[in-house]
């Protein structure tokens, strides 16, 4: 096994056409690298990520994270636009370092919880020199009832941070009308795109699509929830911290 992710390119970038219709420049390749680099020494005293083989990481952070912003073979137009995004509960930056470094029109906020967290990461912006980014530290809850992160991102990530009908009541204040929130999961049923319809009605929302895929190398399930924002949210949302996973939306 080879510790590094840019020496499985050359059978990378054909992964990376085929499945995105996409290929990363030189530059980008060695900011992925870096990026890799970085979370490994992070990890050291963070406890950042358990996806640490180079291959995984490749699978699972970076092929999965772009996964998200490029449904049916193309880039969500407003990514190719300049679109403004914010992606909550970004962790060690997944999934938003990987799009900062993939869209670099688009600004992108990282937002999390915890100061140690976006500590890092603004290490790893400036160490890659990445400059289309800002970074909040603060729960989702109170982000988004403050006026001046409410109804301002045209796109919203979220992954692995909660059940979905929790990711679409801190998502959805924070999107323009008209904005796009994309919810990262693994295994999906209809079961719970019936009771996720409810919540999302009750956020302003409606649920646009929910695409279905196999990763490339593992063939693991996963499903990308892709949710339009088309009224304005009701004040009372998001609701205090804690509420939206003590009393999910249904
Ligand atoms: N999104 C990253 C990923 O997929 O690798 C990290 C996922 S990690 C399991 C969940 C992250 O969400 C943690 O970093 C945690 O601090 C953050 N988080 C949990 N609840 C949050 C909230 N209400 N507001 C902001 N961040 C939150």
């Amino acid at each position: 096994m080879t510790n590094s992710p840019t020496s499985l390119l050359p059978e990378m970038a054909q992964i990376w056409q085929e499945t995105l219709n996409w290929q990363p420049s030189s530059q980008q390749q060695v900011q992925f690298q870096q990026l890799y680099e970085l979370i490994l020494e992070g990890n050291r005293q963070l406890n950042l990520t358990r996806i640490i083989d180079p291959q995984e990481f490749w699978e699972k952070h970076l092929w999965d994270s772009l996964r998200g912003i490029v449904p049916q073979g193309q880039f969500i137009p407003s990514v190719q636009e300049g679109a403004s995004a914010i992606d909550i509960g970004t962790g060690a930056g997944f999934p938003g370092i990987p799009v900062i470094i993939a869209a670099p029109n688009c600004e992108i906020t990282l937002m999390d919880s915890t100061r140690k967290k976006i500590t890092f990461i603004e290490k790893i912006l400036t160490e890659l020199a990445l400059t289309n980014a800002k970074t909040i530290v603060g729960r989702a809850e109170e982000i988004g009832q403050q006026s001046r992160y409410r109804q301002t991102y045209d796109l919203a990530f979220i992954r692995a941070v909660g059940p979905a009908s929790v990711c679409a009541e801190y998502a959805l204040p924070l999107l323009k009308q008209g904005g796009l929130a994309v919810i990262y999961r693994g295994n999906w049923t209809q079961e719970e795109t019936t009771s996720l319809q409810n919540a999302v009605t009750q956020l302003g929302g409606i649920i646009e699509s929910i695409e279905s895929f196999t990763t490339p190398i593992s063939a693991s399930i996963r499903h990308c929830l892709y949710l339009r924002k088309v009224e304005t949210t009701p004040a009372k949302f998001p609701r205090s911290a804690g509420i939206p996973t003590q009393k999910p939306l249904g």
